[in-house]
């Protein structure tokens, strides 16, 4: 029987515990059947679970093994393109539609830490620091167009002010979000995991879909056993391999590297992140970064596309971030780990039915903590027979990845080395 654990990550060292959970054997029904438990998963058999329905939850290896419990831990608001791209691309309703529910997810976020008393360090504040006047000139304008779908809770940074929230002298300004802010994203997965089971649900572990029997009443096979469903979710994301063929042409699972210092102790966290936000640059291959609640640094940056591991991660991130942070040349890392997040075409989410009764949501493209858990909501209203919010996703345009399946990361690949000598020299 697989075992798989944690990647050796520092959440998956300081995480809260958390009772052994079974390995799914035989048959059972139930009403929905969640594949996968990272945020996405757990997300929807939270609300489904509020609603009244039965769920049962299979976990390939163990809660928030994927990019759920691995991330860099920043809750940002909106997706991975901002709403003015989905304003070009779709009608005026269905903009209107995402626009309105762009600032959703953090809320939910919040929401469930209130009502389910989960530890997972939650702290206020998101900083999208500018590196060059055109980063600041898109910053300008982010802050107009968020203010027009109501987000009140922006402000603009000026050079100066900028160092009073970050001490790092590469950033000509930024905008800060009090929306949004941060999370150890391993104890939100565990805890919205335990509210799972509060509720009822049942979660297997080490319990991989290895099959769909797909019809009127789907079957979902593991290893060991089968669950009898009325509705699947397929919420596998970038691990989910090639279990429904459809979903992989549009999709490509890329890798991204976490790094995490020692513990640097009050006064140096405080001199480098005075006051405990997160941040990301704005470059398109980003650096994004935040203190520890045991004042750590974590930080995180790069692509590897197709989600190759790299040998040497720390080689990778360390370079980062002492960019960043020159003064940290003489700090050891304690951890390094790779995750992996789902890109599509248009780095818009990858929504849709298969038939009635399969449901998926995947492929926020490296930006998903928020949206996922607007995910799972908007999945359960669609099962509901409310899908109006569902199908505003739904009926987003998808494309196959140029290359097929054998080309795409070489393409991928091609199309980041663009853009990331735009990011070199500030175009
Ligand atoms: C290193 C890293 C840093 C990131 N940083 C940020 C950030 O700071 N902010 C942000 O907004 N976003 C960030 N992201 C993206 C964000 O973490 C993801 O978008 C989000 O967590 C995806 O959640 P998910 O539930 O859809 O997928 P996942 O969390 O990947 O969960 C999928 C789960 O499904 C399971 N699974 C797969 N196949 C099967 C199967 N056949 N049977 C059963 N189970 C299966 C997997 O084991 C896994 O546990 C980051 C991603 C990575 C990798």
């Amino acid at each position: 029987m697989a075992n798989t654990p944690y990647p050796q990550s520092y959440y998956a060292a300081s995480a809260n515990e958390v009772p052994p959970r079974p390995v799914l054997q035989g048959e059972v029904e139930t009403d929905v059947c969640v594949i996968g438990a990272g945020y996405t998963g757990l997300s929807s058999a939270l609300f489904l679970l509020e609603n009244g329905f039965r769920v049962t939850v299979l976990e390939a290896a163990k809660v928030g093994f994927g990019a759920s419990g691995r991330n860099g831990g920043q809750i940002v608001n909106s997706y991975s393109r901002d709403i003015d791209v989905i304003e070009r691309s779709v009608g005026p309703q269905q903009a209107q539609l995402l626009g309105q529910m762009a600032f959703e997810g953090g809320r939910i976020i919040r929401e469930r830490v209130a009502k389910y008393q989960i530890q997972c360090d939650l702290k206020d504040g998101g900083v999208f620091a500018a590196l060059n006047s055109k980063h600041m000139g898109h910053l300008e304008s982010q802050k107009r167009l968020w203010e027009r779908y109501g987000h009140t809770q922006l402000e603009l940074l000026d050079e100066h002010r900028i160092r009073e929230v970050v001490a790092c002298d590469n950033y000509v300004g930024g905008l800060l979000d009090m929306s949004g802010g941060h999370i150890h994203p391993l104890n939100l997965a565990l805890g919205e995991a335990a509210a799972v089971e509060s509720l009822g649900g049942t979660i297997y572990e080490q319990s991989a879909a290895v099959r769909i029997e797909r019809g009127a009443n789907p079957v979902v096979h593991t290893a060991e056993g089968r669950v009898r469903a009325k509705f699947i979710i397929v919420a596998g994301n970038a691990y989910l391999g090639n279990l429904v063929p459809e979903l992989a042409a549009k999709s490509m699972p890329c890798g991204t590297q976490v790094i995490t210092t020692a513990p640097l102790g009050d006064e140096v966290a405080k001199t480098l992140l005075p006051q405990d936000y997160c941040v990301e640059d704005c470059n398109y291959l980003l650096d994004y970064y935040r203190l520890t609640s045991d004042k750590r640094l974590i930080f995180g940056g790069g692509v590897v596309y197709g989600a190759r591991d790299p040998a040497n991660i720390e080689a990778i991130i360390r370079p980062k971030m002492l960019k960043a942070f020159p003064q940290l040349k003489n700090v050891k890392i304690d951890y390094a780990w790779t995750g992996n997040f789902l890109l599509t075409l248009s780095r818009l989410p990858q929504v849709g039915r298969l038939g009635d009764n399969i449901y998926y949501s995947q492929g926020c493209s490296g930006h998903g903590v928020t949206y996922t858990h607007l995910a799972g909501k908007v999945l359960a209203e669609a099962l509901r027979g409310q899908a109006e919010r569902f199908d505003a996703f739904a009926d987003l345009p998808h494309y196959p990845f140029p290359g097929g399946q054998m080309l795409r990361t070489p393409f991928a690949a091609l199309g980041a080395w663009y853009y990331g000598l735009r990011d070199k020299f500030g175009m």
